[in-house]
């Protein structure tokens, strides 16, 4: 029997839901089933239309979340059922986000589907925290990092901890707030200069968004006397120190004169 659903994979951005764009807003209205997680808006639900399916699928650290392989025979079943469904996941998919995942278990299955990228946090974040990621005076180079790679030797082997302290590169660590002694231990300890300047941005493009300017020696110090917890990214290189000038989410001047 040919599968008559189809499911797409759609970023939902960074957080302010303005920034997902036209495709994704496009089947958020259009479709039967919408299977999210926390890191999406939860504006975005409001859009569906009335009878759609909303499927939360959990990922809040420390709550209940189904497991990967559910979460991918639930969109299997959803779409066999002949459902159009989106699988809403926070920032881009395909950006530590398991989209891969989720891709191949849909061929596996014989469903059809589509890619919908969104603005990772990486970026978002730091065009609401005013760090430009690049800079003509600063660097010419981005890494992204997922922190969450650390603790067991097998996939720290995937993380070049000391070719990504001496690259110069800015460098944005995903998933890292557990981790910062580790990591910015381990990265001055292979030749980053413990002044480099290094931000912090907590729920970045959200009314709620935090900005912390540090450097990466005093680091996880600063995260951790100014109480910064996940969802963050850490911005490491010196263009972080933009932030200091740059910034102007939720600064007065952007708000309409009464
Ligand atoms: N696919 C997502 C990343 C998922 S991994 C993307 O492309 O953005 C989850 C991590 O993303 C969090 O631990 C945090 O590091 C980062 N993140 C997601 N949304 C964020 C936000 N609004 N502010 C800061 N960090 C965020």
């Amino acid at each position: 029997m040919p599968v008559l659903g189809k499911v797409f994979l759609v970023g939902a951005g960074p957080g302010d839901p303005e920034l997902v764009t036209l495709k994704a807003a496009r089947l958020i209205r259009s479709c039967d089933a919408i299977v999210y997680d926390y890191l999406a808006a939860p504006e975005l639900l409001e859009w569906t239309k009335p009878g759609c399916q909303q499927i939360c699928v959990g990922k809040r650290p420390g709550f209940h979340s189904l497991p990967q392989e559910q979460i991918q025979e639930r969109l299997v079943e959803l779409a066999r059922a002949g459902l159009e469904v989106v699988r809403l996941k926070g920032g881009d998919p395909f950006i530590f986000g398991r989209g891969g995942e989720e891709a191949s278990a849909l061929i596996k299955a014989g469903v059809s589907f589509e890619i919908v990228p969104g603005i990772t946090a990486a970026i978002g974040c730091a065009a609401y925290a005013g760090i430009p990621l690049s800079h003509r005076a600063a660097t010419g180079a981005i890494t992204f990092i997922s922190g969450h790679e650390m603790p067991d030797k097998a996939s720290e082997l995937a993380i070049n901890w000391p070719e990504h302290a001496r690259s110069g590169a800015t460098l944005v660590l995903y998933m890292a707030m557990g981790r910062l002694p580790e990591i910015a231990g381990r990265l001055i300890a292979e030749g980053r200069d413990p002044e480099t300047p290094a931000a912090v941005v907590q729920r970045g493009t959200t009314a709620k968004q935090r900005i912390l300017t540090t450097c990466l020696k005093a680091l996880a110090q600063d995260v951790e006397k100014e109480g910064f917890g996940p969802p963050s990214v850490v911005i490491i290189g010196s263009v972080a120190a933009y932030a200091e000038e740059l910034a102007w989410f939720g600064d007065s001047r952007d708000r309409p004169q009464v």
